[in-house]
């Protein structure tokens, strides 16, 4: 499979914005400071008119046009190159409009992520600047090598063919596949190694299951993903074999899903000042208790990016993401008992929140951040 125009280096970054932004024919803002106010109210009206299982192609678009999809993607290839921080504060807008659209934006990220720190040049020059203009879409299938462990064994193994390897097994959770144009996946080798590759989805034996039904975020079209003997050529291999293949990630990695979880205690922090009134003493609780512990933990979780591009100490991610869990759950619960019945309506537009509240317990959740959410509740 060709993949788009191969570039040649010495463009400068107009250059790159011309030749790419024409092929979408999505005007775009020019500067890179991003306008999260405005991307926000304009994915808060469009939210407002979307169903629960369609691909959110308008949101998708909002995207592009705000420029989203180039802040976690370097200079040199077409991308704003963001700060960790600035990223942070793009998911936390994000998902506080739409948590769908920040599943979608980061798993697009975290592959753009792999891929630019990966030992394939070519494979990066090459696409990288395809996905910064929204032309291509990506996405990561790794949870068989990191929080998902269905049974026993590697769930994907990569057998050596020649200078290749072949593929077989399944990625048990695979956001946004029916849409993307290749997926970056990892696989064990019999000698205990692993290898990372940016898979096209439409190489031979890579079949991507229906989207699943889910308790929420079914229109963020996660799918099941299973590989029959998928050859994965130099060409695409991004790492290994080695012995972690995941072991380097982004500097904003540790905080990514806590950002989005702010983004989303932000809605249902709003839907229950929204409802202040609706019971006795629930004002001045909200004023001086629950307001307070979402402005403490977002401060938190701000002060530990303000130092992730820095030298600083490891920051408390586990810490911050178990703060985060208990504030969006709690906040979920808050709300649905302001809520009281008519809050437990399928067709109450509030209850989704608390639906996709419950996301946080199981998104790249590792034993630290289960056992920890257990105790946190029953302290
Ligand atoms: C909506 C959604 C979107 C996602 N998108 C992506 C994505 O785009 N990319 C990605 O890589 N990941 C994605 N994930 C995966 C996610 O980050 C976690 O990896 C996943 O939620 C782990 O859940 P699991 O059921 O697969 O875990 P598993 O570990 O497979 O657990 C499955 C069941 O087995 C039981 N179990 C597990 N281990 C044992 C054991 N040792 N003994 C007995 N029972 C056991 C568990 O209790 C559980 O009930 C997504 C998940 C969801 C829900």
């Amino acid at each position: 499979m060709k993949w788009g125009n191969r570039l040649n280096r010495h463009s400068t970054y107009e250059e790159w914005l011309v030749q790419f932004d024409g092929l979408n024919g999505i005007e775009l803002e020019r500067n890179t400071a991003m306008d999260l106010e405005r991307l926000k109210s304009e994915l808060e009206s469009w939210s407002q008119t979307t169903d629960e299982t369609s691909w959110p192609d308008q949101g998708v678009k909002l995207l592009t046009k705000a420029g989203c999809w180039r802040n976690a993607i370097p200079k040199i290839h077409g991308g704003y190159g963001a700060c960790s921080l600035d990223r942070l504060k793009l998911y936390e807008t994000v998902a506080s409009a739409s948590l769908t659209l920040a599943l979608i934006l980061t798993q697009h990220d975290g592959a753009c992520e792999l891929i630019s720190d990966s030992d394939n040049e070519a494979l990066a020059s090459e696409l990288l600047p395809q996905f910064a203009s929204g032309k291509l879409l990506t996405t990561v299938g790794i949870s068989q090598l990191t929080t998902s462990r269905r049974g026993v064994g590697p769930a994907m193994q990569a057998e050596a063919d020649g200078e290749s390897f072949r593929l077989s097994g399944v990625m048990p959770w695979v956001t946004s596949a029916g849409k993307a144009h290749c997926i970056v996946t990892g696989a064990a080798i019999e000698d205990g190694q692993q290898i990372l590759a940016c898979v096209p989805t439409s190489t031979a034996g890579f079949v991507v299951k229906e989207p699943m039904r889910l308790m929420a975020l079914t229109d963020s079209w996660t799918s099941e993903v299973t590989c029959e003997k998928v050859l994965v050529t130099r060409e695409h291999l991004l790492r290994g074999p080695t012995v972690k293949a995941l072991a380097r990630r982004a500097p904003a990695k540790p905080l990514t899903v806590s950002s989005c979880g702010l983004g989303a205690a932000g809605s249902l922090l709003a839907a229950i000042q929204e409802r202040r009134g609706s019971l006795p003493g629930a004002g001045e609780l909200i004023d001086k208790k629950i307001v307070k512990r979402y402005e403490a933990v977002r401060d938190r979780l701000y002060q530990a990016a303000e130092s992730l591009n820095t030298d600083a100490q490891e920051i408390p991610a586990t810490e911050i993401r178990l703060e985060v869990n208990d504030l969006v759950t709690r906040l979920a619960v808050s709300l649905m008992a302001l809520l009281k019945g008519s809050g437990y309506l399928s067709s109450h537009p509030t209850q989704r929140l608390v639906r996709e509240a419950m996301f946080f317990l199981v998104w790249s959740a590792p034993p630290s951040v289960q056992i920890g959410a257990l105790e946190s509740m029953w302290e």
